[in-house]
């Protein structure tokens, strides 16, 4: 029998970096992962320092490729977290950390840039919508209240680049990236003239822009060795972490939705055309030049849950312990025992503001319709029905922009939960598919690593790779119950939206008094 030969898929996101090593038949041979802090040293700030991530995936990949079979790795691949922002002088010095997504403290400017300089057509070019996320706002931040970086900085990349850049002594993007920063027309594939000039910037100080399946070799030996693989390894670019979570789990068709819940969560589907929404609460960018993934981010996915684990379940979570259980699971038997509805009580889940498909960070969580039959156990399984409605709207959405989402693919650590998986079947009214791949990013970078080297003749092999352990079909006594309660979800968060600023401008002002 022939030795296979593998692919190492690198995903490198906020929390940590994750490397899988794959055969070419998608199957997982060693995993690792290597965690970073994330700074948040003053109010609204949420960096990383480039140089412990750069060492941690070094450290991972040598820790997944030991002991392995080197002669058949075909090549490694990356996908890297979306809207990073980092500065560096002339020499390549570090001038800032690499601000996350999570910082939001260009956010005054996102409101400013929507309202005076053009941000609505700006978006409907680029695809990002205009939010304190969007490296594009943090520069036009950095120029206004961070003026002596902002004239040091010979050039401003991503968390991708910086280790490029460290790999092969070049500043390269790929389009896929590129066009989250939200100063890139994700039509065209070019940098958008009318946002740099906003930022108040020149296409010399950013990177060349390459294609996702663009290779790089050799690599620097000195890091190679740290590695542990030869220098002359392909290295695909690879893509932004959002599209190669699609690809990963095989929704790579029209009408199937990948809908991916972790503490964050997000719904998306591919395209074969760019698609940007009249009403800018979708972003649309692109994985190669005839696939596009237009979804929406949310903020309030599992966070809801673990907030539940914390404040109102310290008790179950000592239980869960003696029963030798996990808190979650713990928490969904007791959300079981309620009825789909939880006997009108609605959640809005808006703890943490939100991104899709409100854009208000002011928003803010609710229970409405408690009353005294009310139990622990409808509190708990309102926030979880709470998380899919909102996740609901979000579908509503990218329906309405893209068209009919018929399969559900449902990841990230909600997919674990049954009763979960069950209220979204039942609130979507479609059929859930739980693929069973866990790493869905790191296979999606892999996948498109043997397209970049010709392994395979098209990304769509995928749905073949791809395996599901569970199928949940909707239940109609349910479906029925949820068609009556979204449209009440809905007009109170009408009512509600209209009040989000008020009771921020009185938190605020409480405090600091
Ligand atoms: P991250 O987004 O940080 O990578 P995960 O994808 O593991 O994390 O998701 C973590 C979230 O998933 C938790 O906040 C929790 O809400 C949810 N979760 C994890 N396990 C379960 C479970 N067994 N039941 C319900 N929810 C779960």
């Amino acid at each position: 029998m022939n030795n296979p030969n593998y692919v190492l898929g690198v995903d490198i996101g906020t929390t940590s970096t994750k490397v899988v090593l794959f055969t070419d038949k998608g199957e997982v041979v060693r995993q690792d992962s290597g965690n970073y802090p994330l700074y948040c040293p003053t109010p609204g700030a949420a960096e990383q320092d480039p140089e412990e991530i750069f060492s941690e995936v070094i450290t991972t990949i040598n820790q997944v490729l030991t002991d392995c079979p080197l002669s058949n790795l075909l090549c490694i691949s990356f996908a890297t977290a979306m809207h990073t922002l980092i500065a560096v002088d002339e020499e390549g010095e570090l001038l800032t950390n690499s601000i996350t997504w999570a910082d939001n403290r260009g956010a005054p400017w996102a409101e400013k840039i929507k309202a005076e300089h053009n941000g609505k057509e700006i978006y409907q070019r680029t695809g990002t919508p205009i939010h304190g996320m969007s490296p594009f706002v943090k520069l036009v931040w950095l120029r206004h209240e961070k003026p002596e970086i902002f004239q040091q900085a010979a050039k401003f990349i991503s968390i991708k680049e910086y280790i490029f850049q460290r790999f092969f002594s070049e500043y390269v993007v790929d389009y896929a990236l590129a066009a989250t920063t939200g100063l890139f027309n994700s039509k065209t594939l070019t940098w958008d003239q009318e946002a740099l000039a906003v930022a108040g910037i020149t296409e010399e100080k950013l990177s060349r822009v390459v294609p996702p399946t663009e290779i790089f070799q050799p690599i620097h030996s000195g890091f190679a060795e740290a590695m542990g693989i030869a220098p002359e390894i392909p290295v695909v670019i690879g893509a932004s972490d959002g599209v190669l979570s699609n690809l990963g789990v095989g929704a790579i068709s029209r009408g199937m939705v990948a809908v991916t819940v972790g503490t964050s969560g997000a719904l998306r589907m591919m395209v074969d055309k760019p698609k940007m929404d009249a009403q800018q609460r979708l972003f649309c960018y692109p994985l190669l030049t005839d696939k596009w993934v237009v979804g929406g981010a949310v903020n309030n996915g599992g966070i809801a849950l673990s907030w539940v684990r914390e404040q109102l379940a310290a008790n179950e979570a000592t239980t869960a312990k003696l029963l030798q259980k996990g808190a979650y699971e713990l928490l969904n038997n007791i959300a079981e025992t309620t009825p789909a509805g939880a006997e009108g009580l609605i959640f809005h889940p808006y703890l943490a503001g939100e991104r899709s498909p409100l854009w208000d960070g002011n928003a803010r969580a609710s229970f409405f319709g408690l009353s005294l039959r009310h139990t622990k156990a409808h509190l708990i399984r309102a926030v979880l029905e709470g998380v899919v409605y909102n996740l609901y709207l979000v579908f509503q959405a990218l329906e309405d922009v893209v068209g009919k989402g018929d399969t559900i693919l449902a990841s990230g650590g909600f997919a674990k939960s049954s009763i979960w998986r069950q209220i979204l079947a039942d609130v979507f009214n479609r059929e859930i598919t739980v693929p069973t791949m866990h790493e869905s990013t790191s296979f999606g970078a892999a996948i498109l690593g043997l397209y970049a080297l010709g392994r395979i003749s098209s990304l769509d092999v995928v749905t073949d790779l791809v395996s599901h352990s569970d199928i949940y079909q909707p239940i109609p006594e349910n479906v029925s119950v949820y068609e009556r309660i979204m449209p009440l979800y809905s007009s109170l968060l009408t009512k509600f939206q209209a009040e989000y600023a008020a009771i921020a401008r009185i938190q605020e002002e409480t405090a600091s008094q």
